[in-house]
């Protein structure tokens, strides 16, 4: 009997948290303060605690976190920005809202992440462009950091600032240090399928940066300055809502058992596949929150793969199938350096298993035997 396989396991996790969720959501909506409730404030409070950092401002979602950085720090037509080009739109996008110019840079081979070898050309690329860099966005793809060492002197000998996207990658480490507290700013997203989502759109800004950290709290509420009605820059309608603070209180309530869960399915996949196939690496003195497994098929071969595996009832999913340099919305905006080969070849190889934190042993053991079988079967 094959057991049904969800790629990503919301429901479990639901039954698991049971009854405190239903009295926290109950409670919110009984309350009735459902904007800027004393459930945001709360969850800004533990949010800033795990992530050891001095802010943490929550809004609308993980693309309004990126835009409000940007925006707190007034960028606008002329400015470059260094973004990867192997990640989700966002990071790209909020550059080009603001009529700036995102530069794409390749990736690393082995972490999916950034390469810290790009930034020179990016830099060189803005300057014969007539572009001035003024910041760096990294994305801490599938879940572990960017190599961030060497990013920061870079941006420290530039004059650069760096906001680190998490969306992906928030509860990772990095040398000890903790996602949100690396960078100018760090961003993340509690869209339900991060590792730590909520039941709707959510977002949070994390900054040290005290005179950052007000002006994105009066940005996030349509530029206010002490009162409500009082409006002392433009700004947008982006706060997170009650409700999804209150689920996402009880959710942050388990969050370190949900990475630990995490750590031990990837471990588990790592020693049933790493003789059939290329498994992810995590970079050293770094952890990962896994919000994909992803392995490396060759292209060719890859959509057999997915459909043989998708006939075995195991789903996938392809993160992400073309680089934001390849994109029409964003092929017009300059690379930089002489392509982007990592990032072309990584999207065509790439595939992402069922991947949560309540993936039983016996299911895991059936996706593992199915994605032997299949890769071992068509070489
Ligand atoms: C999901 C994601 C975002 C955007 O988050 P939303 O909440 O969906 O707006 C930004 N960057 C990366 C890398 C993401 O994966």
């Amino acid at each position: 009997m094959t057991p049904e396989i969800n790629f990503i396991d919301l429901k479990a996790q639901r039954r698991y948290l049971g009854a405190r969720l239903d009295n926290a959501i109950m409670a919110a909506v009984d309350e009735g303060n459902y904007i800027m409730g004393p459930q945001v404030k709360a969850f800004e409070r533990q949010l800033s605690a795990f992530s050891d950092v001095k802010h943490a401002i929550g809004c609308a979602n993980g693309t309004d976190a990126i835009g409000l950085c940007l925006m707190a720090k007034k960028v606008r037509p002329g400015d470059a920005i260094i973004v990867p080009s192997f990640t989700f739109a966002s990071t790209a996008e909020v550059v080009a809202w603001l009529g700036a110019t995102p530069i794409f840079i390749d990736v690393d081979e082995a972490s999916y992440n950034l390469d810290p070898e790009g930034l020179e050309l990016a830099f060189a690329e803005a300057e014969n462009k007539g572009l001035r860099t003024v910041g760096v966005i990294a994305v801490d793809l599938f879940g572990q950091p960017a190599d961030y060492d060497p990013i920061e002197s870079f941006c420290a000998a530039n004059g650069l600032w760096l906001i680190a996207d998490s969306a992906q990658g928030y509860g990772s480490t990095y040398k000890g240090r903790k996602s949100g507290a690396i960078g100018t700013m760090a961003t993340t997203s509690f869209f339900p399928a991060k590792p730590l989502g909520c039941y709707g759109d959510g977002g949070a800004v994390f900054t040290t940066d005290d005179e950052v950290a007000d002006i994105i709290r009066s940005l996030r509420v349509h530029g206010k300055g002490t009162e409500k009605y009082d409006n002392i820059r433009v700004g947008v309608n982006s706060r997170l809502d009650t409700l999804q603070a209150a689920i996402l209180i009880e959710k942050l309530a388990v969050y370190d058992e949900e990475i630990q869960k995490r750590q031990i399915v990837a471990e588990r996949y790592e020693a049933a596949l790493r003789d059939v196939t290329a498994t992810p690496r995590v970079m050293d003195g770094c952890t990962s929150v896994w919000a994909q497994y992803t392995i490396r098929v060759e292209a060719s071969r890859r959509q057999a793969i997915i459909d043989n595996l998708k006939a075995k009832g195991v789903p996938t999913a392809v993160y992400y199938p073309r680089p934001l340099h390849q994109q029409t919305a964003y092929a017009g905006y300059p690379t930089a350096g002489n392509g982007l080969p990592v990032s072309e070849r990584v999207s065509k190889e790439v595939l992402s298993l069922p991947m949560h934190p309540y993936l039983e042993e016996e299911t895991q053991d059936f996706i593992c035997e199915a994605v032997r079988d299949v890769i071992l079967a068509a070489s």
